[in-house]
């Protein structure tokens, strides 16, 4: 069968820094599904689709395609054959995108899309709910956590160095507000899985998580 890891954890804990550098290891694909639910608020604010509204937010799901294409340099996320990377990380996705990813019918559709992926390749796929919900019956699941001001300042420093106008009080702000909804919302809730590998990374280099990881996938 194809072999999947699960990369779960709070928000900027250096989930993807780690699934990346797993999959081009391991020649595996890697999915970002965060990019997902930040390309379908996109699409929300774009739209100025009525979350509240649930016929409007499935019209909405039913107009939006996503797909990733894989580039020498990065993968690539489209939406509706829009290139959106760079879009999706600004502050204005972030502060809406748990309240887009609690909605149970937009879960819905991503988890479907995220397994269908399953078919086609091994793949690592990091997220909130990969190890639970997404594939329960993954091959390796890990679980990433770090100190909150270990994980603010690496946030703020991704922003400024994209020129983004924020300071740190409101990228702190930001992410105990996701990680609040995340772990509260009431369809698949951020949870640790019982059998994943906890990984605390706030004081271990790149290297030595990547060494931890292939260890735990090697055994
Ligand atoms: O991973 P990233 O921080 O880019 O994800 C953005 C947001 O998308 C998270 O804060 C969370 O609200 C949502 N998300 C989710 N389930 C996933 C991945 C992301 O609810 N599997």
């Amino acid at each position: 069968h194809n072999f999947i890891i699960a990369i779960d954890g709070y928000s900027s804990c250096g989930k993807s820094t780690v699934a990346k550098a797993l999959a081009k290891k391991l020649h595996f694909v890697f999915v970002d599904s965060g990019a997902m639910y930040r390309a379908v608020t996109l699409y929300f604010l774009r739209n100025k689709v009525d979350m509240d509204n649930t016929e409007s937010v499935l019209q909405a799901l039913a107009d939006i395609h996503i797909d990733f294409v894989p580039n020498t340099a990065q993968t690539q996320i489209l939406l509706n054959g829009d290139d959106i990377s760079e879009e999706i990380r600004q502050m204005a996705v972030s502060e809406k995108v748990s309240e887009v990813s609690a909605i149970k019918e937009v879960r819905h559709a991503m988890v479907a899309q995220q397994q269908k992926l399953r078919s086609r390749r091994n793949i690592v796929m990091d997220g909130r709910d990969i190890g639970t919900t997404v594939f329960p019956d993954a091959d390796l699941k890990i679980f990433m956590t770090a100190s909150p001001s270990v994980r603010a300042e690496r946030r703020y420093a991704e922003l400024t160095a994209k020129g983004e106008d924020v300071t740190m009080e409101e990228v702190q702000e930001n992410l105990s507000h996701r990680d609040h909804i995340d772990s509260t919302r009431e369809e698949s809730p951020l949870r640790q899985a019982e059998d994943a590998l906890i990984l605390d990374n706030s004081n271990l280099t790149q290297d030595q998580q990547l060494e931890i990881v292939l260890n735990a996938y090697y055994s």
